[in-house]
């Protein structure tokens, strides 16, 4: 180990990239950048059954997609390579044949009936469970007649069985746990693969790893590897086991909350901003106050010290409320290109045809204030994407307004329109209200139709700034069409006799 700070992120390609293992590379990535050291990221793939092809190219991309660089990893190497486990099996057999030959480890001859039977015994004993350790302490001759017969042999650690093993965990303080609960655990499978607790300690050994932090899931299993860095005769990493991330009623945030992969918070229109910061505070806090804090604050403030050992709730309200303040700090611009970008990556089925930027500068500004997630956008800008807007003539007339008065006031309030010099919002605003005293209807019944008429929408963006942006033409064109869908008169209704 040396004094440099290196660090690393160390998932499993088992599939999507949750929340929580991104939160834990947000926080080993911070206190990397923070400490001017390396961060690592680490395949951790030789648990064959479980790996899931394309996990990784998943997962790194939403690293990318955070922003969360990598100074050594799969894809761009580094000095301490190959960092696919995968590739690195020569590296723990020599371990755990070194391991075999100093007395630490031994081969494991049971077979995996033998271990189920005696699983199912101890559990119903007293609960216990783990390996009884028969094949500790077979005598040479035993050990030869079961290498003859060609029995398929794991290797196990041969843990102390009396004492105690102490952590010094970064968050937690010290915790002592009792050696005689901690079983003999296999280090090499049969297949001649590693397991994770041989293969994370010789990396982070080899790979000069300084701090582990990790999800405090591991924290049970840290007296292993302790004993594993003691027996190899090696320095031990110092550990940070961070504290879970819990559903709103306290349980293990699951699927069902939402805890989808972070590729599906960027599908629905989050910001990488936004959830770098909000992952950031579940289990860390800059003053217990402040909830928006900047990339660059993360980096400059970011400490252990200031990760708390309970677990943090994931809350959705706080994240939605988050990416609204994130939208609405970006510029016009910034906001354009996310859109665009946005629209490019996840075509939104409003829109056809990809708008230029100009009409999206145009637009963005339309829904900036209100947008929690950029995938409301397009529905509320649907209008803009047809030749005219769809809705139904009845929709036109709002509460209290019958069709034929609908259609005057249209009528007046193209009127009003037609010769006016500007198209602008500030110059549309005030004839139409005075129109509506005029006509002695409410504001909101005109502006109502108005909506209808050049949005076909009932909730839309703001309506002057709107007609500014579909431009005379268009808005014109479309009012039209709405008083033309309205009858002159209101159909009589049928005599009763
Ligand atoms: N591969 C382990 C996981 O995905 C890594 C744990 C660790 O960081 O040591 O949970």
């Amino acid at each position: 180990m040396t004094d440099r700070v290196r660090v690393r992120y160390a998932p499993s390609p088992t599939g999507a990239t949750h929340v929580g293992n991104v939160r834990t590379a947000i926080f080993t990535w911070l206190f990397a950048r923070r400490n001017g050291g390396d961060f690592v990221v680490r395949v951790e793939d030789t648990d064959q059954s479980r790996n899931v092809e394309g996990s990784i190219e998943m997962l790194l991309e939403a690293l990318a997609w955070l922003g969360l660089d990598w100074d050594e990893g799969p894809d761009v190497g580094g000095p301490y390579g190959p960092y696919y486990q995968s590739q690195r099996l020569h590296l723990y057999s020599e371990t755990a044949d070194a391991l075999v030959a100093g007395g630490h480890a031994y081969r494991c001859y049971c077979s995996a009936h033998r271990l189920a039977e005696l699983r199912r015994s101890r559990k119903q004993q007293d609960g216990s469970s783990g390996y009884d350790g028969r094949c500790r302490d077979l005598d040479t001759a035993e050990r030869a007649a079961f290498e003859r017969g060609g029995a398929p042999a794991v290797v196990r650690f041969r843990m102390p069985q009396q004492g105690t093993t102490t952590l010094e965990d970064m968050i937690h303080g010290e915790v002592t746990f009792e050696n005689r609960l901690i079983d003999d655990f296999v280090m090499v499978r049969s297949n001649g693969f590693p397991t994770y607790h041989l293969a994370n300690v010789v990396d982070d050994h080899h790979m000069r790893i300084s701090h582990v932090l990790r999800g405090d899931d591991w924290l049970s299993s840290s007296p292993r590897h302790i004993r594993l860095y003691e027996a190899l005769g090696w320095a031990t990493p110092r550990f940070a086991h961070l504290p879970m991330i819990l559903a709103p009623d306290r349980s293990k945030l699951g699927k069902r909350h939402g805890a989808a992969s972070v590729l599906e918070y960027r599908e629905m229109g989050y910001l990488p901003q936004t959830m770098v910061n909000f992952l950031s505070l579940l289990g860390w806090s800059l003053d217990d106050r402040t909830d928006i804090i900047s990339g660059s604050d993360l980096v400059g403030n970011f400490s252990i010290e200031r990760i708390s050992k309970a677990g943090a709730v994931f809350n959705v309200e706080k994240l939605n409320w988050m990416n609204g303040a994130y939208i609405r700090m970006l510029s016009v611009e910034e906001l354009a290109d996310v859109l665009l970008d946005y629209w490019r990556r996840f075509p939104p089925a409003e829109i056809p045809e990809m708008p230029d930027r100009g009409l999206v500068l145009a637009m963005a500004p339309l829904v900036q204030e209100r947008l929690k997630e950029l995938s409301e956008a397009a529905p509320r800008l649907s209008f803009f994407f047809r030749d005219a807007p769809s809705y139904d003539s009845g929709d036109l007339v709002q509460k209290g307004m019958d069709e034929a008065r609908t259609r005057r006031a249209l009528e007046a309030a193209l009127d009003a329109l037609e010769p006016l010099g500007a198209f602008d919002a500030a110059t549309l605003e005030p004839p139409l209200r005075a129109l509506a005293k005029e006509l002695g209807v409410k504001v909101g019944q005109l502006f109502g139709s108005l909506r209808i008429a050049t949005t076909g929408l009932r909730v839309a963006p703001p309506l002057f700034e709107t007609m500014e942006v579909l431009g005379r033409e268009r808005a014109l064109r479309d009012i039209r069409a709405a008083v033309n869908r309205l009858p002159e008169r209101e159909a009589a209704t049928a005599p009763t006799d």
